[in-house]
């Protein structure tokens, strides 16, 4: 399969043969597996034989989910997890001990940034948060005993984009054991590869994009066996137990089938939103890769394939970006992204609240800002939502 096209990968990748034949991949709703004979399950618990043992450690329905998204992502091995956050803290727990250095991009998903900023350090994890677009400042905080490097492909909430290459270059440059760990939730594998530019580890929310029907929480960690058989046989079976369920498996297996057609109308649908917002005399500033006029354009062009649903922008006070919000009809008023519905949210009093307001600034954004994720309906009706609630928000 890896020679197939994304395309073919997002319909078919990992699905397997079974018994009956059937097309879609069967749901395996069992916690256990009935061993033929008592050293059957005594060579499986002992890794001399193959085959499932209990849903912890491992379901059929979820395997096929997890092999394809390991040939989408390009990498080794996968492990589903119940949650972005179980994959994110299974995975990060997996690779850091107690006195190890962390040095992570500074602005982070709101509970990854508590991980970090407060739990982390808690067990003896030296944090260090720095702006990674400043390949410099990257390069000053790195140090020879760094155990891990984290930042997000496209960042929460400000559409920041790192040179992904540039830095996991730099990282392994001068710590050339340390797990350069990417959260490639916001772009998906369909937008860029991140273990192909040189990251060791991708993290992901399947709660977006990937599972794109709003109706699972998800998570995946990909990488190299290595470090995955440490993530799934310490990460989530021993320290978060945070497990996939077979259902969940099955409706987001359901829901990658159609990855392809939505992104490439959810990135059409963005730019015309994000070139709306642009000429919009309510908007102070809009963030988009894929606008001429974002600071990261030029890596976004680089390394990305398309510039992906997720717009943020700034009004001119607080009070109409408040407004605002009460005033949309056809977007919801929602957190969370990477839906078939537009959302809309307020990022420093809702997916950013576990930021203080002295760490909002630090981060690179205002309470000014909204966070847009782009979905499916016309874009003009996007366009026309929201010029009605600028109107209403901030008088014509
Ligand atoms: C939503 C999100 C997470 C957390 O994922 P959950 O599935 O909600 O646990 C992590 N990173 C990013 C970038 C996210 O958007």
């Amino acid at each position: 399969m890896q020679k197939e096209g994304i395309s073919t990968r997002v319909v078919h990748g990992g699905h397997a043969k079974n018994a009956e034949n059937s097309l879609s991949t069967p749901i395996y709703q069992t916690s256990t597996f009935i061993f033929d004979s008592a050293e059957q399950g005594g060579r499986r618990f002992a890794g001399q034989e193959s085959g499932y043992i209990y849903t912890r450690l491992g379901n059929p329905t979820t395997s096929q989910l997890e092999e394809r998204i390991a040939l989408l992502e390009g990498g080794e091995s996968c492990t589903a997890f119940s949650s972005g956050m179980g994959a994110i803290s299974a995975t990060m727990l997996s690779l850091l001990s107690c006195g190890d250095r962390l040095v992570a991009d500074k602005t982070l998903y709101g509970c990854t940034f508590s991980l970090f900023t407060e739990t982390l350090p808690r067990f003896g994890v030296k944090v260090e948060l720095v702006d990674m677009s400043d390949l410099d400042a990257f390069q000053a905080a790195m140090t020879p005993d760094t155990t891990a490097v984290y930042f997000e492909t496209i960042a929460n909430p400000n559409m920041k984009v790192i040179d992904i290459s540039a830095v996991s270059e730099c990282a392994h440059r001068i710590a050339p054991n340390c797990s350069v760990v990417i959260d490639n939730t916001f772009a998906s594998p369909l937008l860029v590869r991140p273990l192909s530019l040189g990251a060791d580890v991708v993290v992901h929310s399947a709660t977006k994009y990937l599972n794109g029907h709003g109706d699972v929480i998800a998570g995946f960690s990909v990488s190299d066996k290595e470090r995955m058989e440490r993530i799934r046989m310490v990460g989530l079976k021993d320290i978060t137990g945070a497990v996939l369920g077979p259902q969940e498996a099955f409706l987001i297996i359901r829901g990658l089938k159609t990855l392809k057609i939505r992104m490439d109308a959810i990135c059409a649908n963005a730019m015309k939103v994000a070139r709306f917002l642009e000429s919009c005399p309510y908007v102070d500033a809009v963030y988009y890769p894929g606008l001429e006029s974002s600071p990261c354009h030029e890596v976004a062009a680089k390394e990305m394939r398309q510039f992906g649903g997720m717009i943020s922008f700034e009004m001119h006070s607080f009070d109409e970006a408040k407004s605002t919000l009460n005033h949309v009809r056809l977007c919801s008023l929602a957190v969370s992204l990477g839906d078939a519905e537009t959302l809309i949210q307020h990022p420093a009093s809702m997916t950013h609240s576990t930021y203080s307001r002295e760490e909002i600034e630090a981060a690179g954004f205002t309470d000014r800002l909204i966070r847009l994720s782009v979905g499916l309906e016309d874009p003009e009706d996007i366009i026309a939502d929201l010029t009605q609630a600028f109107e209403a928000a901030c008088g014509k």
